[in-house]
């Protein structure tokens, strides 16, 4: 069984980034650079936020981190992203989700610039991805197309199951992995709360993506034998005896499904390093132009 390491595919992915900025630096180019707004002190979003910071700076990229309080008024954090929309330095704006319940996410996500949408949530970008054009593919699906990519996984004409139909995780991914693109060509099932017999669906499955936010609820009894499984699940558990009082769980449970998958993402360590690889990606993208 391969345990498809984020550690290894994200390194690749970061190695070649730097070796861009390295060379844009020896040119005497000026660095691609993202824009990261943060409202509130949501903890993992915090968490986030800094990984992605001390990711750009690992790859020679410059970054700013703007902090908002929990309470700003909407028209502060639309007008703080109508001024990086035209700043000429900053080549990506990730607003991190989710928002304070008074912010309309809708209405901050088309503040953004399509072509600075490093998240790909912009509906202009997301109709470009419907289409198969040259788009900013919202970083989680990207950076499990990558994953696939950088353990060859063949995925042409297999059946893939994606249960979770978000917009920033399981639709896009069930759009992607149906494309006539190398990482695609499956036959895609979108499940959710409202799917009938999932067990027996996902037992028809060659690669499932979890991707619902319910620890552990990928089982054994319901994988194939061979089956790929990609864990994008991050739940806090509350957990006494870990240092911080919690433990991250995926959405399956990694035990069972190592006795039945061919290849499986950890958590952590698996989707989550690949999605920051796909926003420094995606980045990069933005700094070059579409
Ligand atoms: P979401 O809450 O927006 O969507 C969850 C989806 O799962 C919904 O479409 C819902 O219909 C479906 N669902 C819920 N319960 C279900 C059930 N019992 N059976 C079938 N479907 C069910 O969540 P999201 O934003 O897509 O995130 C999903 C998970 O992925 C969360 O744990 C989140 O923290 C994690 N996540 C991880 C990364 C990463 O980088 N690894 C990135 C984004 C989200």
């Amino acid at each position: 069984m391969l345990v498809l390491d984020g550690k290894i595919a994200a390194a690749a992915v970061k190695a070649t980034l730097l070796e861009q900025t390295q060379a844009l630096k020896a040119a005497g180019k000026r660095m691609p650079h993202l824009a990261a707004i943060l409202v509130g002190n949501n903890g993992a979003s915090e968490t986030y936020v800094a990984s992605k910071v001390k990711n750009c700076e690992e790859t020679g990229f410059g970054s700013s981190l703007y902090r908002l309080e929990a309470d700003v008024a909407e028209s502060v954090l639309l007008a703080k992203i109508a001024e990086l929309n035209q700043d000429p330095n900053c080549d990506g704006i990730l607003v991190q989700l989710p928002l304070p319940k008074h912010i309309k996410e809708s209405k901050v996500i088309e503040a953004i610039d399509p072509a600075k949408d490093v998240d790909g949530f912009h509906p202009v970008n997301v109709g470009r991805l419907v289409q198969g054009l040259n788009t900013f593919i919202p970083a989680t699906p990207y950076g499990i197309i990558l994953m696939l990519e950088h353990f060859n996984i063949e995925t042409k004409g297999k059946n893939a199951v994606v249960i979770g139909r978000s917009n920033i995780v399981g639709r896009p991914m069930s759009i992607l992995l149906s494309s006539n693109i190398a990482q695609g060509n499956c036959t895609v099932t979108i499940c959710h709360s409202h799917t009938k017999n999932l067990k027996e669906v996902c037992l028809g499955a060659d690669i499932i993506v979890a991707a619902l936010g319910v620890p552990n609820f990928l089982t054994g009894d319901m994988i194939k034998p061979g089956a790929v499984i990609i864990d994008v699940g991050i739940t806090r558990v509350e957990d006494a005896t870990a240092k911080k009082g919690f433990r991250i769980k995926g959405d399956v449970n990694y035990d069972e499904a190592c006795a039945k998958a061919s290849a499986i993402t950890p958590v952590p360590g698996g989707v989550g390093l690949m999605t920051i690889a796909g926003l420094l990606k995606n980045t990069m993208k933005a700094y070059q132009g579409l």
